[in-house]
């Protein structure tokens, strides 16, 4: 069964001369993982980010679980975000390389606010779901911390957490351990480990490469917007 099926996408930036994805496509199977490698300036930020619905695509579809849930449509180059719904919207999740948490909400408030508020579940069993969530990760005595007073490595993973209470069909993670000191890496690196052994789908950019090759099932490599390399072997692939 596919999770993700990405058919032709295209993408263009307002005001750019050529499309910064051009004529992407691809197939995530349920319970995959797939590791986006390119240089800077490639655009696996920006793949990450079509698929999130955070920016309109201008060709092709991307579908989820068989349903399309994005088609392209020239002409939205400077339309912000894409057209999805929200019940949509939290089909698939990301988690970005700043840690983009609610200063002004708690651990648990973060966590909750999006599945209370948009996906109106029950606030009780919500809480009860996050706090299984934080313990999985580690972070079960943090519940009641601001976001300011936890390490970077803390603020991933629950912004991790906040992610996985929406139940996403598919996760995307872009350069999540980026930013963090060393110390703090193999903490996210362990959490995102353990997600792949749960079966949770998922499309990770990562210049971790050790991490890429213990984790992916599937690797594609993007130069200039394109798909230049796919690889089902990521031993093969980050050995050579
Ligand atoms: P990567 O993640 O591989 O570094 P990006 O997706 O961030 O690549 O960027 C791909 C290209 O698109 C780059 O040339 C970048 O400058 C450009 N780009 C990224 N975001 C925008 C934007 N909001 N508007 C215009 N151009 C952008
Ligand atoms: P890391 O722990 O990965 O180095 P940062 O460099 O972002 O994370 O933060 C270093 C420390 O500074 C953290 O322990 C955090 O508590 C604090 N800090 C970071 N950003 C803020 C902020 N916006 N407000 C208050 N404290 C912050």
């Amino acid at each position: 069964q596919t999770s993700l099926e990405i058919r032709h996408l295209v993408k263009r930036y307002a005001n750019a001369d050529k499309p910064v994805l051009d004529d992407i496509s691809f197939d995530v199977p349920h319970g995959k993982v797939f590791v986006i490698v390119g240089p800077s300036g490639s655009g696996k930020s920006t793949l990450l980010r079509t698929i999130a619905g955070l920016e309109p695509i201008q060709g092709g579809t991307i579908a989820l679980n068989g349903e399309i849930i994005e088609t392209g449509k020239p002409g939205t180059e400077s339309a912000g975000r894409s057209k999805r719904g929200s019940e949509l919207r939290t089909r698939v999740g990301m988690v970005f390389q700043s840690y983009d948490l609610f200063p002004n909400k708690t651990v648990l408030g973060n966590i909750t606010l999006a599945p209370t508020l948009v996906q109106k579940r029950d606030k009780a069993e919500v809480e009860k779901e996050a706090i299984a969530l934080l313990e999985r990760v580690g972070l079960a005595d943090r519940k009641d911390a601001w976001p300011h007073e936890l390490s970077g490595g803390q603020r991933q993973r629950v912004a991790i957490c906040r992610a996985l209470i929406l139940h996403p069909e598919v996760l995307l993670f872009d350069e999540v351990t980026a930013a963090l000191d060393p110390e703090m890496v193999r903490e996210v690196l362990d959490v995102m480990l353990e997600l792949a052994d749960s079966g949770q789908t998922m499309l990770i950019v990562t210049h971790e490469m050790q991490f890429a090759r213990a984790i992916a099932d599937q690797v594609i490599m993007l130069e200039d917007g394109g798909i230049v390399e796919q690889s089902d072997d990521a031993e093969a692939f980050f050995t050579n």
